[in-house]
């Protein structure tokens, strides 16, 4: 049977990383077996919906690379892919397991469910259902709901025994049946709860494997008695670990750091993205850490998804984006970067622009990052951070150091980077002095700047006359 996983997120807004790394693990389980991915979209939570939100979600897997085999946006045999369009399917299963006795129609309203809840609540017990419509005879329910009462369908929970199932991830998880609540199906709206569509939908669309976060581990055990409740066999269930924060904080649609448009925007390659979220949650068989999408297709493997939670961290993302960015042929990467410069270069040559672009290609983990980098090449009127001036202040022979270095750029007649190099080199023997203390000074009064690449390169880039006023100042 060919493999079939889907990614089915609610179109609540925009996707986070968090959501993102569901979609690739989904998406993966599929391509590492040869199988499809599947895209669709639970929009049973009216309330909840963003306008745009469906869009969003297709723009970023498309950006990303994770192409959608079938669903929203593909087309496919087994739509319509939008929840909100199968209204009538859900009614017609839910019907049925009325008509076996699988579950029933509940008439109670909001002031009795309310009072049930103070009570549990006052008791410090958790709120369920107390099953006070479960034994109204099948005729009568009909009569009420054709005389217009409202109603919801309940699953009936079996009174005995214990429903268990083997999640690939997590292990044996095992429920005593006396414990679950009588689960509402379909809503008095119409609309199925997600704890029915899940079962309905993963059914008839044929999907193998179901994904999902691994909050849905302990309720599984009740879409299991609906499938057995059908008579339909179970999907193998691969929930995943949550990711979580490196400082702690919760992962938010609304942070930019965790916020994929966002992150996209301001310069982090999807095949950076993709890479470092495929290892949060995922343990490769080689000590590796470098793959392409391509790569992981075929180095992952569901069993060695890890239970514990992964730890999203804006710092190594930045590590695996500047990794990519390094990768990046010079003339794909100026194509890229300049997405993202802000400068105005007007009145510069598009030669010595690129040249100091690509001179700064090891020196970003992103691409807006460019503009902090380089900006002191677009002006005189940089300011120095008070690590730099510390610095500076930190020798007495920092000043003969710059002094000396002045007069022998003064000199240069041919400005290019072997000369620069030799009034290096002539500073360092005149006074003596080397290392930190010879190239940092330099780097500091000619740059604005405490790091940065090859200081021949930055002097040169920058300049002989602009070099020497900043010097100077
Ligand atoms: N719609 C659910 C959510 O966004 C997805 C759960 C699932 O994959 O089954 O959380």
């Amino acid at each position: 049977m060919k493999v079939r996983t889907r990614f089915a997120p609610s179109p609540t807004g925009y996707m986070h990383i968090g959501n993102l790394r569901s979609a690739l693990f989904a998406y993966l389980t599929a391509k590492s077996m040869g199988g499809d991915f599947i895209l669709r979209i639970e929009d049973t939570d009216q309330e909840r919906k963003v306008e745009g939100a469906v869009d969003f979600i297709c723009q970023t897997l498309d950006l990303v690379g994770l192409k959608v085999d079938e669903g929203v946006g593909a087309g496919g045999e087994y739509g319509p892919y939008f929840q909100s369009e199968r209204l009538d399917i859900y009614k017609k299963y839910a019907e049925m397991l009325v008509e076996k006795g699988d579950a029933y129609y509940c008439f109670c309203d909001e002031e009795r469910l309310n009072k049930l809840r103070e009570i549990a609540n006052a008791r410090k017990v958790p709120f369920t259902y107390d099953g006070h419509c479960a034994n109204i005879p099948l005729e009568e329910a009909r009569k009420r709901i054709a005389a217009g009462e409202k109603y919801v369908i309940r699953q009936r929970m079996p009174k005995e025994g214990v429903t268990s199932y083997i999640d690939t991830v997590y292990g044996e998880i095992k429920v005593e049946n006396n414990t679950l609540e009588d689960q509402i199906l379909i809503k008095s709206d119409g609309y199925p709860t997600y704890n029915f569509a899940n079962v309905i939908d993963d059914h008839l669309m044929n999907i193998t494997h179901v994904n999902r976060g691994n909050e849905y581990l302990s309720s599984t055990p009740k879409y299991l008695l609906l499938y057995e409740s059908f008579g339909w066999e179970s999907p193998v269930y691969v929930h995943q670990p949550l990711v979580i924060k490196a400082d702690g904080t919760k992962i938010s649609k609304r942070n930019k750091d965790d916020n994929l448009m966002d992150l996209i925007n301001r310069g982090f390659l999807p095949e950076a993205i993709i890479n470092y979220l495929a290892l949060l949650g995922w343990c490769p068989k080689e000590n590796r850490e470098f793959f392409t999408l391509k790569e992981l297709e075929e180095a992952f493997d569901i069993k060695r998804i890890s239970s514990a939670p992964g730890c999203y961290d804006i710092k190594k993302l930045e590590w695996f984006n500047a990794h990519y960015i390094k990768e990046l042929d010079d003339e794909k990467y100026l194509e890229w970067v300049k997405k993202y410069l802000t400068l105005d270069v007007s009145g510069k040559s598009e030669e010595w622009v690129n040249k100091l672009l690509i001179t700064y290609k090891d020196h970003i983990s992103c691409g807006e990052e460019i503009n902090e980098v380089v900006k002191n090449f677009f002006t005189d009127e940089y300011n120095l951070s008070e690590e730099c001036k510390e610095f500076l202040a930190s020798d007495p022979v920092i000043d003969l150091v710059i002094e000396k270095f002045i007069s022998e750029i003064e000199l240069i007649e041919d400005w290019n980077c072997d000369n620069i190099n030799l009034a290096i080199e002539n500073v360092k023997n005149s006074l003596n002095v080397k290392g930190k203390l010879l190239y940092m000074p330099l780097r500091i009064k000619a740059s604005g700047y405490m790091h940065g690449p090859g200081l021949d390169a930055c002097i040169y880039l920058l300049g002989k006359e602009k070099t020497l006023r900043n010097l100077r100042k």
